[in-house]
């Protein structure tokens, strides 16, 4: 698919041009024409997907005709620096048109982005509290909003933005398109999506990574606390269809009936399990009424099932060779997948091979808010820090961002 298939205004199609994109990414190919319709859109997806450009395009598209010089087109980032690359994005795909856009945030001198204002802007790309304070000046008319796009909203929330939130819909009219942007899915996000969107598509797109590649991720947990981490993955991310790995039968079916009863759609695909049982899973997955197939290695020998987004080795596998026969499910031909794999302390070692298979160290990452303290059974919490990685390097942690450091780079995200 090509961007020309969008009927977008040749000035665009120039500034799209001019970026250099040649195809549009997966969330452009599903939120622009929808986007361009009026609809209402929840999208989930994380930065590096391309989301700035699938609204901007279709809001310059929208702004290239009608009034000019009164903001149509609010957009409210939880951080200055998104709010600018935000801006930036507007200024060059929308280079060849008279749109303009102004950016909005504080820790910086009110009076130029008064006078922005004062010239005549379409679009406000704002951080909340700034907004509000220049709107209660009267510095900011809102009333003729026609699009809202709330972006990363996950991270306004985090950030402690939502009763700014909440204020600023009340500033802006009721008929309006609106466009809700986050890359998790907690309940407080979902409930504010649910009171604001009228009938929304969703468009979903996982982690995308470079064509043809899998991007791998190492998640240090304790055993105990696996199947708590990977339920509380799977209520936060954008997790499409996902094959688990567990080291034994008892372990993949128990998981399955696990997730089950939270609500998730899983099966087991084990050794134990008819030939009837094994067939009525795969079938399931392959044809989407189960999203999540949990296996063992010797169970899943042979599965060929097209677009499988994720790989979650739940236990490590035995061997290197063996992590790459089950990675090799997902990525497949022109698509991307993503591996996370949890390891434990003892799980060191083959890390190591798995790293040197791979030609490249695999990140860290620990999931925000997850509580990694809690004690196993029938133990004592004795320790306030996260796991280790399984790589022997100890990661203390201080409930933000751990850091491991090796060969000088940055070892480690949070997700
Ligand atoms: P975003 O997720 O919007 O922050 O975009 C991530 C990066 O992808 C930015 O550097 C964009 O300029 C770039 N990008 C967006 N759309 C495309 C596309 N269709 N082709 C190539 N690069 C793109």
């Amino acid at each position: 698919m090509s961007f020309e298939q969008f009927s977008l205004d040749s000035r665009l199609v120039k500034g799209v041009e001019g970026m250099g994109y040649e195809d549009p990414t997966p969330i452009q190919e599903q939120a622009i024409p929808v986007v361009m319709e009026d609809r209402d859109v929840l999208g989930i997806a994380q930065t590096g997907t391309g989301k700035t450009a699938a609204f901007v395009l279709p809001i310059l598209q929208r702004l290239t005709r009608g009034p000019r010089r009164r903001v149509r087109a609010l957009i409210i980032s939880p951080t200055r620096e998104l709010a600018e690359q935000t801006h930036q994005a507007i200024g060059l795909l929308g280079k060849h048109t008279q749109v303009r856009s102004v950016t909005v945030y504080g820790g910086v001198g009110k009076g130029p982005q008064i006078q922005r204002l004062r010239d005549g802007a379409e679009i406000v790309v704002a951080c909340p509290g700034r907004l509000l304070d220049l709107h209660g000046d009267g510095y900011v008319d809102l009333t003729h909003v026609e699009v809202l796009v709330l972006d990363e909203a996950d991270r306004m929330c985090d950030m402690g933005f939502l009763p700014d939130i909440r204020r600023i819909l009340k500033l802006v009219p009721r008929q309006r398109q609106t466009l809700f942007f986050s890359a998790t899915m907690p309940q407080e996000i979902r409930q504010l999506a649910d009171s604001i969107l009228e009938k929304p598509i969703t468009v979903q797109i996982g982690e995308i990574a470079p064509a043809k590649t899998v991007t791998h991720v190492l998640y240090p947990i304790e055993r105990h606390l696996k199947k708590a981490l990977l339920l509380a993955m799977l209520d936060r991310m954008a997790i499409g269809r996902t094959l688990v790995f567990t080291r034994t039968k008892h372990r993949a079916k128990n998981l399955a009936r696990a997730l089950s009863k939270q609500g998730h759609r899983a099966a087991a695909l084990q050794g134990n399990m008819s030939q009837n049982q094994r067939q009525r899973a795969l079938d399931g997955f392959r044809d989407g009424k189960h999203d999540i197939l949990v296996a063992t290695d010797v169970a899943a020998r042979g599965i060929d099932v097209d677009h499988i987004s994720h790989v979650i080795n739940f236990d490590m596998p035995d061997t290197a060779d063996a992590y790459t026969h089950r990675i090799g499910r997902t990525g497949r031909a022109e698509e991307t997948g993503v591996a996370f794999t949890f390891t434990e302390k003892d799980d060191e070692n083959l890390v190591r091979q798995v790293e040197e298979l791979l030609g490249h160290r695999i990140p860290l990452r620990y999931v925000e808010g997850f509580d990694y303290t809690v004690a196993a059974p029938g133990t004592q919490a004795a320790h306030n820090r996260r796991p280790s990685s399984g790589r022997g390097v100890a990661h203390h942690g201080n409930g933000k961002r751990n850091r491991a450091r090796r060969g000088g780079s940055k070892r480690n995200n949070s997700s």
